[in-house]
């Protein structure tokens, strides 16, 4: 097993550790606590999430937080609810996840080539973090992406994570202009670091069941990252 597989290993360790918001960390264990009635006889996760994914990843797809009855039930990025259900299917389509459906931690789930996180690792009240939570949880960010050390591409889902990739660029001294950076979908961005950004609506429901973004959408952007990152 190579270094930045231990050290990326080792990282997840510590986040899952992590107790720095007060606010979120109440929030997961109560939600883990009391439990949605489809999931009762379930043990939630109710800790912060790990990140998921191929530790020789140039594809890093950046959410915003987990799901309260997602992945603060299931313990992994985007499982077990209705934007996993929408995204991983496009995943596997484009070659990055070995099958479509992602119900469980234990579901035998591969990534290639794709890492996945989000800017904010514990579920927040409202799917909102707030602006210090965010700052908590950046540093965690900064060191998984020093770890990530074939990154070419970031997949941005959502306009939070978006900024979240520009504020994490501006702290390792690699600040873009951001007036030049307009969130859309499927717009594309090469950063003085040199990765390179594509933004894109995120998979919530909000966004799926209104056909903001379709199914074709985010397909569109992972492919069109698979081709950005050289691996074809
Ligand atoms: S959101 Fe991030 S910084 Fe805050 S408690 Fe969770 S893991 Fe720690």
């Amino acid at each position: 097993m190579g270094q930045s597989t231990l050290a990326l290993r080792a990282l997840n360790d510590e986040v899952v550790a992590c107790n720095l918001c007060a606010r979120l960390r109440s929030h997961c264990t109560e939600v883990a606590r009391v439990r949605r009635r489809a999931y009762i006889d379930q043990e939630y996760w109710g800790r912060p999430v790990p990140s998921f994914g191929d530790p020789e990843a140039r594809v890093l797809a950046l959410g915003l937080a987990p799901g309260a009855h997602g992945s603060n039930r299931t313990g992994r990025p985007f499982t077990g609810d209705g934007s996993g259900d929408f995204l991983y299917p496009v995943l596997h389509e484009a070659g990055f996840a070995s099958q479509p459906s992602a119900t469980s931690r234990n579901d035998g789930m591969k990534l290639n080539g794709l890492w996945i996180t989000s800017v904010a690792r514990c579920a927040p009240p409202g799917n909102k973090p707030t602006p210090e939570e965010l700052r908590n949880c950046a540093p965690w960010l900064d060191r998984e992406m020093s770890l990530l050390q074939k990154l070419r591409v970031v997949v941005c889902l959502g306009r939070i994570a978006f900024d979240g990739l520009l504020a994490h660029e501006a702290r390792i001294g690699k600040p873009a202009a951001r007036s030049e950076l307009v969130f859309a979908h499927a717009a594309e961005y090469t950063l003085p670091c040199g990765l390179i950004a594509i933004t894109s609506y995120h998979p919530s429901l909000q966004n799926t069941n209104t056909g903001k973004l379709t199914r074709p959408m985010l397909l569109a952007v992972f492919q069109r990252a698979r081709a950005l990152s050289g691996v074809c």
